[in-house]
């Protein structure tokens, strides 16, 4: 039996994202002593006066906040921590690797630059793309307060204040569960959400690895989530979900779909993940072209780990093939 919402001790603390792209949610969570903020937004005026506000009509204020603790490194979820953790001194916690897998996510000096343009012309993607998609990165710079450096980590088994925490790489290498030991509740941040299918994003390596093939890995943890109880699930965008055990099933469906419409596809000749997004996004326009080009080499490493496609560069390009074109 799930306990009821109510009994939760967790408060949503909701607001606007910035480029029209939806709402993101905050907790304050007050069942374990410590006054905690579980992640931290974006680092708007309207998001502060949001987060003062909800703590004022509790008789509190951001000085007594006493941990503020992250799910993952993204910008829309670290955005306040900074002026939190200056307003109130509070500890800040995360993934051991939130600061460096920031770093390589939030850079944008031109070795970082030259970093993307290699990887996206080698994936097949036209170079004047390219070029106008590196125009718009520092669009986002004025968003990304990114975290630089953390008080505690929280290793994956690590406890809490009451909550295990469950590392569950993919949507992205930091993404983290806090899963409440008595009290049937998680904090699930964006690993799994149920109107939204998460997708893993292509991500720098730190230097000497490899690039990690990251809907493999997110199909991994996808696998590890549903086997734990989670109870009522906290996410990170949207509401509060029960059976999250549909909500994994509806994503692992979600990829099967577009595997199917990719088996259906590829010509003998092989195809670039560029020209694979192409056919998933007819319509994709430069601002989108990351993502998408994400989404389609997911699959791709995601077919090929399954026998189903084999991959070769050509000319420095990477082309995928049908395992039976081949031979
Ligand atoms: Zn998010």
């Amino acid at each position: 039996m799930i306990a009821p919402l109510e009994t939760c001790h967790i408060q949503p603390v909701t607001v606007a994202m910035p480029f029209l792209l939806g709402e993101v949610n905050m907790y304050l969570y007050d069942g374990g002593g410590t006054l905690t903020l579980f992640d931290a937004a974006v680092p708007t005026e309207e998001a502060w006066q949001v987060l003062q506000k909800t703590l004022a009509a509790r008789g509190a204020a951001v000085r007594d906040i006493g941990r503020v603790v992250l799910t993952h490194h993204h910008f829309d979820h670290t955005g306040l921590a900074g002026r939190v953790v200056d307003e109130s001194g509070a500890e800040l916690c995360g993934h051991p690797e939130l600061p460096l897998q920031a770093g390589l996510s939030y850079t944008f000096d031109d070795a970082h630059n030259a970093w993307l343009a290699t990887l996206l012309e080698g994936l097949g993607t036209p170079s004047d793309l390219v070029a106008s998609m590196l125009e718009r990165r520092p669009l986002q710079k004025p968003f990304v307060h990114r975290v630089d450096r953390l008080d505690r980590t929280l290793p994956d088994g690590t406890h809490l204040d009451g909550f295990r925490v469950v590392h569950v790489p993919g949507h992205s290498p930091t993404d983290t569960l806090f899963v409440h030991e008595t009290d049937g509740f998680s904090i699930t941040g964006d690993h799994i959400l149920e109107h939204i299918t998460p997708n893993p994003i292509m991500r720098r390596p730190p230097p000497g690895q490899d690039r990690i093939k990251s809907l493999v890995q997110y199909e991994e943890s996808l696998v590890r989530c549903r086997a734990v109880e989670l109870g009522w699930c906290f996410p990170g965008h949207g509401k509060p979900f029960a059976d999250h055990r549909h909500v994994v099933d509806r994503i692992l469906s979600r990829h099967q779909d577009r595997n199917r419409r990719i088996l259906a596809w590829p010509p003998g000749t092989g195809a670039t993940p560029y020209e694979t997004a192409r056919h998933l996004y007819p319509r994709m326009g430069v601002e989108v072209l990351f993502f998408c080009v994400s989404v389609a080499l997911g699959q791709l490493e995601l077919l090929e780990s399954q026998g189903m496609l084999t991959s070769s560069a050509e000319e420095g390009v990477l082309r995928y093939f049908p395992v039976t074109a081949r031979g």
